[in-house]
């Protein structure tokens, strides 16, 4: 990915665990690779299609000047977290915040946290079979568009489905999603289990009726599995109310571990 990258821009502001460099401030620099496609810049000369590194670099010392932060990974996580909110067309960040000045008592050169961060792309399956079905999906739908971690690229359409794994219940109204997201997997799963409760969803049969179900399909093309999370979700491949809205709304989409793509993956689910 190309990149845009800012070296040792000076700030003076007022980091640190010390009261001293609360109330007197020292000088911090800082370090920025800004990832985005500079392809259409390149070819049309026009700044609107590329990100303008001074705009980029008052911003930085603006949010730097007008927050005071204990920690530089505090600092450095919340800088990178505003400027991929606040730039569109920024995909990721490595940015580092060095502290030549640093109090500790020996000769330093400087001391730094670098951190990368960046926009990920998830697909959420959404269902429902209790109550008022679309008011559920569509607020799930609306909580995560408000969501300023969020980014809403795509939702399928509705879909009526039979229920699955043979317990008896009412039809399920399904969807699935497409979102960037600045969440890592697990922040992402607690978010949703946030708005699930926020639904009045409560655990009781495994595969049961309830008001609303958020299940994390896939997180980029990552590939792992923990007592919480398993990514990609394991049942894909079997249901057709998972397989019908993702064809629709990402077709060409390949499954990491099954190396189908989402057409052929349903195709393959119809002819068994
Ligand atoms: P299924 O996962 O087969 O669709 P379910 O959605 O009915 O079943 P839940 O009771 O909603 O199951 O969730 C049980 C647990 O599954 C969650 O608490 C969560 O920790 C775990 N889980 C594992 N992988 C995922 C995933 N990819 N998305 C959502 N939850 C997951
Ligand atoms: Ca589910
Ligand atoms: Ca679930």
């Amino acid at each position: 990915m190309d990149e845009i990258r800012i070296k040792q821009l000076e700030v003076f502001a007022h980091h640190g665990v010390f009261p001293e460099e609360n109330r007197l401030g020292q000088k911090f620099v800082i370090n920025a690779a800004l990832r985005t496609s500079l392809r259409r810049a390149g070819l049309t000369d026009d700044l609107t299609q590329s990100m303008d590194y001074g705009a980029v670099c008052a911003e930085i010392q603006a949010f730097l000047t007008q927050n005071t932060f204990q920690l530089l990974e505090t600092a450095a996580e919340k800088l990178c977290a505003h400027l991929l909110q606040t730039l569109p067309l920024l995909d990721s960040i490595v940015l580092e915040i060095e502290k030549p000045w640093a109090p500790i008592g020996l000769p330093l050169k400087t001391a730094s946290v670098c951190i990368e961060r960046g926009w990920h792309t998830a697909y959420i399956a959404l269902g429902s079979n209790i109550g008022d079905s679309k008011g559920y999906l569509d607020g799930a739908v609306q909580a995560l568009s408000n969501d300023e971690t969020m980014r809403m690229d795509r939702v399928s359409d509705y879909i009526v489905t039979k229920p699955y794994g043979g317990i008896e219940q009412d039809d399920f109204l399904n969807a699935v999603l497409c979102l960037k997201t600045l969440l890592s997997p697990h922040e992402l799963l607690e978010r949703l289990h946030e708005i699930e409760q926020a639904a009045h969803r409560t655990r009781e049969i495994h595969w049961g009726p309830r008001t609303l179900d958020l299940d994390i399909l896939f997180y980029d093309e990552e590939i792992f599995s923990d007592e919480v999370l398993t990514i990609p979700h394991p049942e894909i491949p079997k249901r057709d109310f998972v397989l019908r809205p993702m064809a629709q709304i990402a077709p060409h989409f390949v499954h990491p571990v099954y190396h189908r793509t989402m057409t052929q993956l349903w195709e393959q689910l119809k002819n068994a």
